[in-house]
């Protein structure tokens, strides 16, 4: 009998049940009671579900009220001494994810990195050699034991504690942070604490326990790869009659397979889908020791339909190298990161629709497979329906578009580069704008008051005409325009308000794109995104922001800029096609915006920015795999960018933290003026633009727009000093770090008054 297995389910509920009652209970409209309430029913919704398909291995304590790395925290006593004032376990958590404010309290919260390669974000422990684990709580046991009180077997999981040691953040014993810090030598005490909980589960009778590693597909070393077989020896000396499976996802664990496949654990689960070479390691090296290995075919991380032909194949493969009866067949990761249930798309094409899964039919697909492994007839009505659907999409004329084909084929090395050089471009685009030193402007969104997102909706439930928007819209930009021009801004911008999100704004006006209605995937804690599915070929069949630019550039004599989101950002937060390379997507999308920013130039506008805040953060897992995609990442941007003539000035927006690694690739984007996220690690990329020289205009981003402190001129002052004792002065702009959509004028306005202070005094010094 082939096992099937799903690695984890997303927990927001398929109409966002999760959202309404977190935040209700943080506003306080919603009693602890009626939040835990909800909690179960989403809960033994999904172990029901997967029971019902027929899943072996169903997945408990996958639930979470905000991130599994936080309860992960909680679990194991390591909440800095800092939330130690907090009222219960709940608010003490709610605390760590979001800080708090009050009679007894008052801390920030802990820091929210990305999840890997997701758009999920995870809050870092903090760890020092202070800290001290215990087993404060017993989540996965108490989860455990309700499903089973209803009648579910399930198998707990566990975020690994190689993985968490290693996701985790080194802080000194004064609390400042310390990357020095061996995070692996609280692994014995952790194990003390995993041994105690696992103890517990085996005692109440759990079959089989989940440990989550993925920090396995990154490189490692050999002895972070030397404490995991400690971690697990220990773990399995621990586990009675439990078994245990320790997964990975997301990529190919190469060098750590050895290690892996020897852990004296039972079960050892891969990501056939991202992992490329998986398949490979599997069938070279085998499987020691009568161990199951799960074969994640079924991929969490996108929406299409599984080739289930295909995946009977690999599986099969996998099959010979290790044994029939040893592959349990699954996801290639939790489902945490697809939508819930496609059957409440009752918008989108039925065509369209008929190519999908989202986490509720992956379940079926798996369970599908697991009995069409045991007897295809079983399944054939299953297998039959799936052949005839991928075969529409294979051939229907929706994904296929002759003319970007052939536009793409017949792009030429020259479309990438600009006619001029750096200093050609930089002195056409000198004369033509006529900056002071020290040029201030912003990243481009201004603040989303209430007031626009009521608009925005009322215009989206048709209670106010297009016309009524429209006005709307003009006298908001009017507004941002005499604001900037009050304020001495240099550059000005529009001000985004006719944009609910940088990547759907343009979706919705691209070939290529649909849009779900209930499609949610969460990004972190109660915040939840809808990815664009990109399911044909990309154009654009009209000017999508000419018209906004040029409103706001009637209105003024400074130069306004053009704001678009660019390629590789709207590629790598959607959900993209899987019939063709990233590649070949990515480069459709750059033809599509180069048209806008052709058109923008033509208009009259004398700046165009492209955002790319997802180049950076969408870098593979393993260092190896960078130069392949920066190699099509930054010509895609280039392609999107070199239609212009050298007096119009491109900018770009890059905002994640760490750019030391990759600033080769930031300026082969060839961008004239970098705008950085840098408020919050100007010493570190300070460092990386001195090493390296940088030929082209930065902008530095002098204040930290993610909190609602104004700071003092000085401050923005002190950070000009430092950058303009790193780049040449005549190349520093002035910006904020990030877009202002998030923050209220209240902060907003002083706070760019001292920018521009900070400008001018930088010109007097
Ligand atoms: N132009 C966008 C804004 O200001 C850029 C935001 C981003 O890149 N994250 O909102």
């Amino acid at each position: 009998m082939a096992l099937s297995a799903i690695p984890g389910y997303p927990r927001i509920g398929a109409r966002r049940e999760l959202k309404r009652a977190v935040e209700g209970y943080w506003d306080g409209d919603v009693g602890r009671e009626e939040l835990e309430e909800t909690a179960r029913s989403l809960r033994l919704e999904a172990w029901t579900r997967m029971r019902d398909a027929g899943i072996d291995l169903i997945p408990s304590n996958t639930f979470s009220y905000y991130d599994h790395v936080l309860d992960t925290i909680a679990m194991v006593g390591a909440a800095p001494p800092r939330y130690a004032g907090g009222d219960n376990d709940l608010d003490t958590y709610f605390a760590m994810a979001r800080g708090a404010q009050g009679e007894r309290i008052d801390v920030t919260a802990l820091e929210m990195v990305k999840w890997f390669d997701t758009n999920y974000h995870y809050l870092v422990p903090e760890l020092s050699p202070a800290t001290r684990f215990r087993l404060a709580n017993r989540k996965p046991l108490d989860e455990y034991l309700e499903a089973r009180a209803a009648g579910i077997e399930t198998m707990p999981v566990l975020l690994g504690p190689v993985s968490f040691l290693l996701l985790a953040r080194g802080f000194d014993a004064d609390g400042n942070h310390d990357d020095d810090f061996d995070l692996l030598s609280l692994l014995p005490d952790l194990l003390d604490v995993y041994a105690e909980l696992l103890a517990l589960l085996a005692e109440a009778g759990a079959q089989w326990v989940q440990f989550d590693e993925p920090v396995l597909v990154q490189d490692r070393t050999p002895e972070e790869l030397a404490a995991l077989t400690r971690a697990y020896e220990r773990l399995a000396a621990a586990a009675g009659s439990t078994k245990l499976l320790v997964n990975t996802y997301f990529g190919d664990v190469d060098e750590a397979y050895r290690t892996l496949a020897e852990l004296p654990v039972d079960a050892i689960g891969l990501d056939l889908v991202r992992g490329r070479r998986n398949l490979g390691l599997l069938q070279r090296f085998g499987l020691p020791g009568g161990k199951h290995v799960v074969a994640g075919v079924v991929d969490g991380r996108n929406v299409w339909l599984n080739d289930l032909g295909a995946s009977l194949a690999t599986v099969r493969e996998i099959g010979a190298a290790v044994g029939e009866d040893r592959v349990i067949v699954g996801a290639s990761c939790s489902l945490l990161h697809v939508p819930i249930e496609l059957d409440l798309e009752t918008d989108l094409d039925p065509e369209l629709r008929s190519w999908l899964a989202f986490a509720n039919q992956k379940i079926e697909e798996v369970a599908v497979l697991g009995r069409a492994l045991d007897d295809p007839n079983s399944a054939a009505d299953e297998l039959a329906a799936n052949r005839s659907a991928l075969e529409s999409r294979r051939n229907s004329p929706r994904t296929f578009n002759p003319a970007v084909r052939k536009r793409v084929d017949s792009t030429t090395g020259a479309d990438y580069d600009r006619d001029g050089s750096v200093e050609e471009r930089r002195a056409a685009q000198r004369m033509r704008l006529g900056l002071p030193p020290f040029p201030t402007t912003t990243i481009g969104s201004f603040p989303q008051t209430p007031e626009i997102r009521r608009s925005r909706r009322r215009h989206a439930n048709g209670r106010i005409t297009a016309e009524e928007y429209e006005g709307f819209l003009e006298a908001e930009i009017e507004q941002v325009i005499r604001l900037q021009e009050r304020i001495g801004l240099d550059v000005l911008v529009h001000g985004e308000s006719e944009r609910n999100d940088m990547v759907e704004y343009f979706g919705e006006q691209l070939d290529g794109f649909a849009f779900t209605r209930f499609g949610w995937v969460q990004s972190y804690g109660s915040r939840n995104v809808k990815p664009p599915i990109v399911y044909g070929d990309v154009a654009r069949p009209g000017a999508m922001t000419v018209r906004w630019a040029t409103y706001a550039q009637s209105l003024t004599d400074r130069p306004v800029k053009g704001m678009l989101t660019g390629p590789v950002t709207i590629l790598n937060w959607s959900f993209i096609r899987d019939d063709q390379p990233r590649s070949e997507t990515c480069r459709q999308i750059a033809l599509a915006i180069r048209d806008e920013v052709v058109d923008l130039e033509a208009a009259g506008i004398p700046i165009i920015q492209v955002d790319e805040p997802a180049l950076r953060e969408g870098v593979p897992l393993r260092t190896a795999d960078w130069p392949a995609y920066l190699g099509w990442a930054v010509p895609c941007f280039r392609l999107a960018t070199a239609g212009v003539r050298d007096d119009t000035q491109i900018q770009s927006h890059m905002c994640y933290v760490h750019l030391g690694d990759v600033l080769d690739a930031v300026s082969d984007m060839e961008a004239d003026v970098m705008l950085l996220f840098n408020a919050r690690s100007d010493a570190e990329s300070l460092d990386g633009f001195r090493d390296r020289g940088y030929d082209k205009d930065l902008g530095l981003g002098v204040y930290d727009i993610h909190s609602p402190r104004v700071p003092p001129t000085d401050e923005m002052v002190g950070r000009l000093e430092e950058a303009a004792a790193v780049i040449d002065p005549a190349h520093l702009w002035v910006n904020p770090d990030c877009g202002l959509k998030t923050r209220r004028y209240e902060e907003t306005v002083p706070s760019l008054e001292h920018m521009v202070e900070a400008a001018q005094h930088m010109r007097r010094a």
